[in-house]
């Protein structure tokens, strides 16, 4: 038998590639969502939410991600079947506000026809499972087996008024189904958005859920490599820029052009982009900075980042930096600017 290895061009890593290509024309989300508010991680949900590490799915995870989404039609079409009555589901999804940032989508809510409570409406949650994880939901409950699905049914729940969720899970693996009642905890659901809007109005780093990098949340992090290697965000827009604000009301403002900042212009930022001090590795020389530039110490040197120094990109890339002003800086401590 052969020993050679797949070839690279097969049906499977076309398809895989296809779903790659269309998920890099995905932009991260703007709000704080609240499906993810129930992480343990307070630094991952920064992250994601100053969208200073972009999550990277391969071909199969997004296949995926696909087929949960998909359940959802089949799951409400089997309840619309039994009699419930689930509107706002699919493509008219209701968005929740929860304050500030935070918001998110229901996958539907459920006006009448649960049997348990026929005239009670419920907040719909929907979620998919690989046998081991469903094993444990049959075993535990979704509260203990699943915080993060149990804190968003909370947060839609106290956003929305509705006293009851249900949540209806799949098993990918052989079809079997599960179903769970959930109330309300009002103080829980008021704590976990509180946190949501805590940590999308805070400019710093939060520090990391571990330290050990054989955590088992660390591994299964797209912030791994920030973390445990680089500390190095690679994405220049407005929201890693030093000169962003997030304000209570859900807008970042720009100190420097005194403005608010509309999301779209905040995927790309402007020229005067300044990366923020807790995502780069690099000590800030605080003397040579000023308010609208950082100097920062790359390995030994000072680089000037900002309207008049480096562009963000150039520092994330290493450079280059100009030879020149280098041996300026080396030999006569100076800072190095662009000439241009
Ligand atoms: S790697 Fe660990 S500490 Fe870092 S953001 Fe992810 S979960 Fe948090
Ligand atoms: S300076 Fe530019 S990149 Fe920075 S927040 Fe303002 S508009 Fe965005």
């Amino acid at each position: 038998m052969s020993k050679l290895p797949e070839p690279r061009d097969t049906i499977v890593s076309r398809i895989d590639r296809h779903h790659e290509e269309l998920a890099k024309l995905n932009k991260p989300r703007p709000y704080f969502g609240i499906s993810s508010i129930g992480h343990e991680c307070d630094r991952w949900l920064w992250l994601q939410f100053r969208w200073a590490v972009t999550q990277h799915f391969n071909g199969r995870m997004l296949r995926l991600f696909r087929r949960g989404q998909n359940e959802e039609a089949v799951v409400v079409s089997d309840l619309r079947e039994i009699g419930m009555d689930v509107r706002e589901t699919g493509d008219h999804q209701r968005t929740v506000y929860a304050g500030g940032f935070v918001e998110g989508n229901m996958d539907g809510v459920i006006y009448s026809g649960v049997i348990e409570a026929p005239k009670t409406i419920h907040v719909l949650e929907i979620k998919t499972h690989s046998s081991n994880s469903f094993n444990k939901l049959e075993k535990e409950g979704v509260r203990i087996s699943k915080p993060m699905h149990y804190a968003q049914m909370q947060c839609y729940m106290r956003a929305t008024g509705y006293q009851r969720a249900l949540y209806v899970a799949v098993c990918k693996d052989d079809d079997r189904m599960y179903t769970e009642r959930v109330r309300l905890d009002p103080d829980h659901a008021d704590k976990l958005i509180l946190r949501g809007k805590r940590l999308s109005l805070e400019n710093r780093l939060p520090p990391p859920c571990s330290t050990d990098s054989s955590c088992l949340t660390c591994m299964g992090c797209q912030a791994f490599d920030f973390c445990y290697n680089t500390k190095k965000t690679m994405e220049v827009n407005c929201r890693t820029c030093a000169h962003a604000t997030p304000r209570k009301d859900g807008t970042f403002y720009c100190e420097k052009w005194q403005d608010n900042i509309p999301v779209p212009y905040q995927y790309e930022g402007c020229q005067s982009h300044v990366l923020h001090p807790d995502l780069v590795p690099w000590p800030i020389d605080q003397d040579a900075s000023d308010r609208w530039n950082a100097v920062y110490l790359i390995d030994g040197r000072p680089v000037k980042n900002g309207e008049k120094g480096y562009p963000s990109k150039t520092l994330l890339d290493g450079g280059p930096f100009d030879d020149v002003v280098g041996l300026v800086c080396k030999y006569f401590n100076g800072m190095v600017i662009s000439w241009n």
